[in-house]
């Protein structure tokens, strides 16, 4: 029984090492080439790795969430795509490298429309891609091929962003909520502060999200908060909320 409760668990890597056992059987010249050829990618994704949990982490505890949500989220219109084109085009490494920062970014508030744009520019039209592209394939092919995919990354951007829906993401306990605070709205009452200084702080003179509320009790104290701002400056995306 515990063996099955640990197949169950495990259900991918035993799957792979079905595939590898039956392909041994079958044809073991495959085998050993897709042997050599995964030991290639683990150890590249062994180099890659820790640099971005490293960035994550940095991302996670340095950069505030309102500079996340003012640079990539809801709100930040043309200018956020334009600033998520950027981070994508000057990105390196491969391309699975992106979706734990993707994670990051889209817990601390980006739109799942400049998480596409990172994610698409990331993958096609970074620059070191775009430099090897002109060297071999000449600058006319690069530009045409770059204006080209830049319109279908943004078309695609806006459509994934109409259909998917952050809570049609799967969450963890650490991304119930996320709040926003209107900065042209708040009056500087300093109302959320007091009732909540673990989730709210002061910055000239304005409210910031100083915190995510996790659980459902602090959804609930969050949500009060919420209520009793006279200016109606606060928002908890719902969507992220269990
Ligand atoms: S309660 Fe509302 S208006 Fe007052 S400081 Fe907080 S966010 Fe600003």
């Amino acid at each position: 029984m515990k063996a099955i409760s640990i197949i169950k668990k495990n259900k991918l890597f035993f799957f792979v090492a079905l595939a590898y056992v039956m392909t041994f059987i079958a044809s073991p010249d495959k085998a050993i080439k897709s042997v050599g050829n995964s030991v290639y990618y683990l150890a590249e994704m062994l180099q890659v790795l820790p640099v971005i949990f490293l960035l994550t982490v940095v991302i996670e505890a340095l950069i505030p969430k309102e500079v996340i949500m003012r640079g990539f989220g809801e709100k930040s219109g043309f200018k956020g795509n334009l600033l998520a084109l950027l981070l994508g085009s000057i990105s390196a490494g491969p391309i699975y490298a992106a979706f734990p920062i993707s994670k990051t970014l889209l817990g601390k508030g980006a739109s799942i429309s400049n998480i596409v744009i990172i994610l698409s520019t990331w993958a096609v039209i970074k620059v070191p891609m775009l430099a090897n592209e002109a060297k071999f394939l000449g600058v006319n092919f690069m530009i045409v091929r770059w204006v080209l995919t830049v319109i279908a990354i943004f078309v695609m951007a806006y459509i994934t962003g109409m259909i998917v829906k952050k809570k049609d993401l799967p969450v963890d306990s650490r991304e119930l909520g996320t709040l926003e605070i209107e900065e042209d709205y708040c009056i500087g009452c300093g109302l959320c502060v007091k009732l909540l200084p673990e989730y709210y702080e002061m910055n000239h003179n304005k409210a910031v999200v100083k915190k995510t509320p996790e659980g459902k009790e602090a959804l609930q104290a969050v949500q009060e908060s919420i209520e009793r701002c006279p200016s109606k400056a606060i928002t908890l995306h719902e969507e992220k909320a269990l």
